[in-house]
């Protein structure tokens, strides 16, 4: 048996498994679980070892400025974060946020574009950052209020963003603001700004519970050049969507190193912890919790790899992407749970491994679409599908 028997299963080709067990080396000891004092420093570092290691390389596609392939390896992208998490959710966040924040560039970018960031985001040098969120438009992104207006030869851009990771760290922002051209999601652009643009501030500094650089950005009369236009103008949700119907099918990966980690702390737990006579795990119902954990950890395994897999093959998976997300990051979250639970008092222990887990895994069953807005996509996909199956409705 390998390490890791998932990656026996038909959705992966041979340079897959020999990618995580390289990863697996490489973060061995390398990098460490803490989120320490300074996030900020440490994602920095963070950012510029993974870019000196090569892994960047998978984040974006184009060869030409320096991925590994041309198109997004998604089942690359799942794999290096599954990995990440399970030594260390900010490492996971540094690799995810650099493919995040790049990926409208990679999908969307002009050549000039493309040259200007994509081999800086690689190499680690240049940090990125995916700014769509609102204080008033989170869930309904199409509310976003911050304004793009034409002038000259470029846009003013006036407004807020909040909940941004990498805010106060990132190089540039992927920004996205109403310039008007229709209502709703049909009057969007997306722009890249540099984070030396003149107008543009950090407003506030967001502590949450599993630290990492997050904050929120004003932007007072900020210009950017039309060149920084990212696509179409008023095509700026489409880039938006595009952009997370890759990363979503990641954050599902994500929680799923993050659970992988978990029950490998409560197998170490219920299999050493004596009492009344003898050990956690004799006991059956101990047996039947972790059967639990080792069973949902699979049925999540199974959607994440197949929405990758999909997207891999060109295929539509925007259903399957949130079928995923939402079943890994509930599922993650359950099995930490019982894992703090398997552990006793020592699971609630300032920065224990479990209790590290139990935080970090938080946040994911709400950005990048809350499992709510998931379970709508997949009602629509499925009732869609029923009609255009039987379209007289019998
Ligand atoms: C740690 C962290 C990092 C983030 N990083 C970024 C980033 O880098 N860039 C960025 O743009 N944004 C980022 N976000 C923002 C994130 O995408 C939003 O928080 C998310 O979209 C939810 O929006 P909201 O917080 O405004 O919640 P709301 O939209 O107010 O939703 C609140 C709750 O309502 C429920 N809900 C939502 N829709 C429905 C519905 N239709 N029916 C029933 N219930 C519903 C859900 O349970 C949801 O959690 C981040 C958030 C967090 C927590």
């Amino acid at each position: 048996m390998t390490a890791h028997p998932h990656l026996d299963w038909p959705f992966f080709e041979p340079h897959h498994k020999a990618l995580v067990a390289d990863l697996d080396r490489w973060a061995d000891g390398r990098v460490s679980a803490a989120h320490g004092k300074d996030v900020d420093n440490l994602c920095r570092g963070l950012v510029r070892q993974l870019g000196e290691a090569g892994w960047l390389k998978y984040a974006i596609g184009g060869t030409r400025y320096g991925a590994c392939a041309d198109i997004v390896d998604t089942r690359a992208i799942c794999l290096i974060r599954e990995t990440l998490a399970r030594h260390s959710g900010l490492a996971d966040f540094a690799f995810a946020m650099q493919g995040l924040g790049s990926g409208a560039i990679t999908l969307f970018g002009t050549p000039q574009q493309k040259a200007k960031y994509l081999p800086r985001v690689v190499e680690g040098t240049a940090i990125a950052a995916f700014a769509l969120s609102e204080a008033n438009a989170g869930s309904d992104v199409a509310a976003l209020q911050c304004d793009a207006r034409r002038d000259g030869d470029g846009y003013v851009l006036n407004g807020e963003k909040t909940w941004i990771s990498n805010g106060g760290i990132a190089d540039f922002y992927v920004v996205f603001a109403r310039t008007g051209e229709a209502e709703g999601s049909r009057g969007i652009t997306a722009f890249i700004v540099d984070s030396a643009a003149p107008g543009f501030a950090i407003g506030e500094r967001i502590e949450v519970i599993a630290p990492h650089p997050l904050a929120r950005l004003t932007f007072k009369n900020c210009r950017v050049s039309h060149a920084q236009r990212l696509g179409e103008a008023g095509r700026g949700f489409k880039v938006a969507m595009a952009t997370l119907d890759l990363f979503r099918t990641s954050v599902a990966a994500a929680a799923l190193g993050f659970a992988r980690r978990a029950m490998q702390e409560a197998l170490h737990r219920a299999t050493s912890r004596k009492m009344f006579g003898q050990v956690l795990s004799d006991f059956q119902l101990t047996q039947a919790k972790l059967a639990g954990m080792a069973t949902d950890i699979d049925a999540a395994a199974l959607l994440t790899y197949r929405a990758a897999w999909l997207r891999d093959r060109g295929q539509p998976m925007t259903v399957e992407a949130a079928m995923a997300k939402m079943t890994a990051t509930e599922t993650a979250q359950r099995v930490i749970d019982a894992a703090v639970q398997i552990a006793g008092a020592l699971g609630v222990v300032s920065e224990q491994t479990v209790e590290r887990l139990y935080r970090e895994i938080r946040p994911l069953r709400i950005y990048e679409g809350a499992t709510e807005v998931q379970q709508l996509i997949v009602g629509r996909g499925v009732i869609k599908s029923f009609q255009e199956s039987e379209p007289s409705g019998a």
